[in-house]
Parts: C-alpha cells; sequence; structure tokens
C-alpha cells in the first residue's frame, strides 16, 4: 500500500462512517458537561471504544478516556485529542435545562471527530501499515470555570490543578505521547485554518480590607475599600499605555464584592482579573503592574490589600513542522483558498500549556457561525464543522507515522520550551498570596 492509497482509504471509511460521527456530535451536544463533570460524555467515548475493541483507560483526571491504536511495529505516539467540557450558556439552544452547561465552544464536534479518526484508521485497516501508535484521548476541564468546584476537588485531593491539560501532565499522562493536536470550531470565512499563537494568562483575586463606620453619621472613622478598589482600577487602566501592541496584552477586571450595605462605608471590596499576554514575559510584565495598581489603591487609603495570584494557561506554539504537515492535507482536502493563516489569538487555552511540554498544533476549523463562547455559537455545516476535521487530523497521523514514522521522529527531536519538570514547578511558583498594608 502506497501513502497516498492509504490516505484514500482512510478517507473512504471516514465517509462510509459519516452518519456515526455526526449522530455522537449530535448526542454530545444535547448533554453538555462541565469541566471534571463529564461523565456522560465519558461514557460515551469509552462506549464507542468498547464496540470498536479500541484498549482504552478510564477515569483519568476524574473524566478522561485514553484509548490506543497500535501500528505494525513500535515508534512513537501521536494523540489526537478531543476536549470532553461544556461551558455554562443557559441561552444557548442546546443549554442543559438544569445546569445550564452548553457546547457554545464547540468541544463536541472535537470528541467525535476523534472517533472520526479512530474510524478511518480502523475500518481502513490503515492503522496495520503505520509505524508507531495513535492515542485517542478525549481530555477534561479545557474552559477555566466553576472555579470554587475545582479548589474544592484541589482541597479533596481529586486534583492538583484547575485545568484538564495540566492535570493530566501532572499525572504523567503525556509521558508516552510524542505529539498532539487538536481542531477547535471557529466561524470565518475560511474552511481551516492554523492560528499563529495565542495569549496565555494568570489570575488574579484581590481582596481589599477598610473599616466599617455609619456612611452618614461617621464616615471620617471609616476605611473606604471600595475606593480603594475604584483607584486600583484607575491605575489599571493607567497601565494600558505601557503596554506593547506586539505582546496583546489584556486585563479585564470585574468587581465581585462592592460592599455589605449602603449605609455603611465598604470594609471589605474583592475584584478579579485575568492578566494575558502573547509571552510569559509580558504576562509577568503587566502582572507586576497590576499588582502595583491594587497596592497603590490599598495605599492611598489605608487600606489592606490581599492579591492572590493563580496559574491561567501559558502561551500557545504550534510546532511548525505540525504545522507543515497539517497544512499541506487540509490544502489537499479544502483547496489552497480554503487553508489560511491566522493572525495571533488574544483568548487562551490549556493546549497552551502542553505546547511548552510537547510539539502540537491546534489548527481552526470552520462550519460554525456565531460568536465562540455566546449563546448564538452552534455548528451549522456539519460537513465541515465535524468530518473535515476529522479527515485533515487523519491524514495528518498518516504522514507522521508513514515510512518509519520518519516525520513523527523528526518533530519529537525538536527540544519544548520547557521540560515537564520545569513546568509544574513553574506553575507551582506561580500560586501565591501577598497582603499589603497601606495602613499608616
Ligand atoms: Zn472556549
Ligand atoms: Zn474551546
Amino acid at each position: 500500500m502506497t501513502k497516498d492509497e492509504a490516505k484514500r482509504e482512510a478517507l473512504a471509511a471516514l465517509e462510509a462512517a459519516q452518519e456515526d460521527i455526526i449522530g455522537l456530535a449530535h448526542d454530545l451536544l444535547r448533554h453538555p458537561e462541565t469541566g471534571y463533570r463529564e461523565v456522560r460524555t465519558a461514557e460515551q467515548v469509552a462506549a464507542a471504544f468498547a464496540a470498536r475493541n479500541i484498549p482504552h483507560r478510564r477515569g483519568l483526571a476524574l473524566t478522561g478516556v485514553k484509548g490506543t491504536l497500535r501500528g505494525r511495529s513500535a515508534g512513537p505516539t501521536v494523540a489526537v485529542l478531543g476536549e470532553m467540557d461544556s461551558l455554562i450558556v443557559p441561552d444557548h439552544p442546546y443549554a442543559d435545562p438544569v445546569t445550564g452547561a452548553a457546547h457554545a465552544c464547540g468541544h463536541h464536534g472535537q470528541v467525535a471527530a476523534m472517533l472520526g479518526v479512530a474510524r478511518a484508521l480502523t475500518d481502513s485497516g490503515v492503522i496495520g501499515h503505520l509505524d508507531g501508535n495513535v492515542a485517542l484521548f478525549a481530555v477534561p476541564a479545557e474552559e477555566l470555570i466553576d472555579v470554587e468546584y475545582r479548589q474544592e476537588l484541589r482541597r479533596q485531593g481529586k486534583i492538583a490543578f484547575m485545568g484538564g491539560k495540566a492535570e493530566l501532565i501532572h499525572l504523567g499522562e503525556f509521558d508516552d505521547i510524542q505529539a498532539a493536536m487538536l481542531c477547535h470550531a471557529a466561524s470565518g470565512a475560511f474552511q481551516l485554518g492554523i492560528p499563529e499563537s495565542t495569549n496565555g494568562f494568570v489570575t488574579k483575586v484581590a481582596r481589599f480590607r477598610g473599616r466599617s463606620s455609619h456612611a452618614a453619621a461617621s464616615p471620617h472613622r471609616g476605611i473606604n475599600a471600595l475606593y480603594a478598589a475604584t483607584l486600583a482600577l484607575d491605575a489599571i487602566n493607567a497601565q494600558r499605555e505601557t503596554f506593547r501592541d506586539e505582546d496583546h496584552v489584556r486585563v479585564h477586571p470585574i468587581l465581585t464584592k462592592g460592599g455589605d450595605v449602603v449605609n455603611a462605608i465598604p470594609a471589605e471590596v474583592r475584584l478579579e482579573t485575568f492578566v494575558r499576554a502573547r509571552t510569559r514575559e509580558a504576562i509577568e510584565d503587566a502582572a507586576r503592574k497590576v499588582d502595583r495598581a491594587l497596592k497603590a489603591g490599598a495605599l492611598a487609603m489605608g487600606a489592606a490589600v490581599t492579591i492572590t495570584t493563580l496559574p491561567g494557561y501559558l502561551p500557545l506554539i504550534n510546532h511548525p513542522a505540525l504545522v507543515r504537515t497539517f497544512r499541506e492535507n487540509a490544502v489537499a482536502l479544502a483547496g489552497e483558498e480554503a487553508v489560511v493563516a491566522l493572525p495571533h489569538v488574544t483568548a487562551s487555552t490549556d493546549m497552551g500549556d502542553l505546547s511548552q511540554v510537547l510539539p502540537v498544533v491546534q489548527p481552526s476549523v470552520a462550519g460554525s457561525t456565531g460568536s465562540t463562547h455566546g449563546p448564538d455559537f452552534v455548528a451549522v455545516d456539519e460537513a465541515t464543522a465535524y468530518l473535515l476535521q476529522a479527515k485533515a487530523l487523519a491524514l495528518t497521523v498518516i504522514d507522521l507515522l508513514w515510512d518509519g514514522a520518519r516525520r513523527a521522529r523528526e518533530v519529537a527531536a525538536t527540544r519544548p520550551a520547557m521540560t515537564k519538570a520545569e513546568y509544574l514547578a513553574y506553575l507551582r511558583e506561580m500560586e501565591r498570596e501577598e497582603t499589603f498594608t497601606g495602613l499608616d
């Protein structure tokens, strides 16, 4: 069998299985579950693996399911990932009426496409011509939401990290994988696109403490924590002229507690923000300025502020050789004009974390409409949204593992930005709490 024949047969198998693939996408769309709660979704994935006799392990980072397809000889393992989690968008047309969970980020399509890759390689027998393994990895908790629930899971020792991929890296579930990819849903005037990079971020929670006093009878005895917070917000906004365009800094704070009662000087006020940027250095620079601004608000009012910093996600770096291989196949499937290089994305993903320790590529697949995370984000062209990504990923896997897995070996030989130990140490070092007292 030549590589071109293998690709043709894989595509034919995928076409023949398209009803099952789209059927699974429909099923998951109608049963959305948020991160670390993807119990039913994991059940569906495991059932699909079991139906095709694909050996798999379950319960990884609570809900992850990892199937393995073995090629004709030992070699590198290439992973195709499918993120299982949904968001909470109660007014989405496919929202769960009880929980408000909804697939407003299109992750259900990733899981369906991952199983599409399995069908393409197994139904055709092409897996028996590959020199390495394919991991089919349904992964939990990409969206960083539901923070209190996850903090509770951490307290109970059930997880160590908020994001699914960080947790799986920590558990060693990527140790046997040499390259990983997934295709993310998008709306746009293209079929397949490859973004240059994405922002990373850290989370800041600031708790301002002043002194309560009657707001009319004795305001002079109080220390107004709300004014400390609003001064801090102004000071954060004043930093914006120092952010360089090329760093794509995004700082977007909200007040989560503004006071207790209107006739007392607010004694406790809380705000939260993400601090995002294109590089780790730019995130750290902006985060330092935000800390300074928070302290400045406390100092001005004679209040105190406790700043809790939590690691968010790291910037995504797509591996150039994986980008090239994916792009070749995308062009073969969709044509030159329909495959685009997308600019830097200012949002973030935990695929960024994986990209710091492993070669990855995360292209975008069109076929959806509306704005990502919005109530109007739905797949409208299912052949693109669900099937095209499966085709492009399957062909990329074949290229990587063909002919002694030459391309996968080349990719695996490049040194990642961080070792796993450095990455985990970085996350632990990012998590800190500091109290600044502006009282005289
Ligand atoms: Zn999302
Ligand atoms: Zn997403």
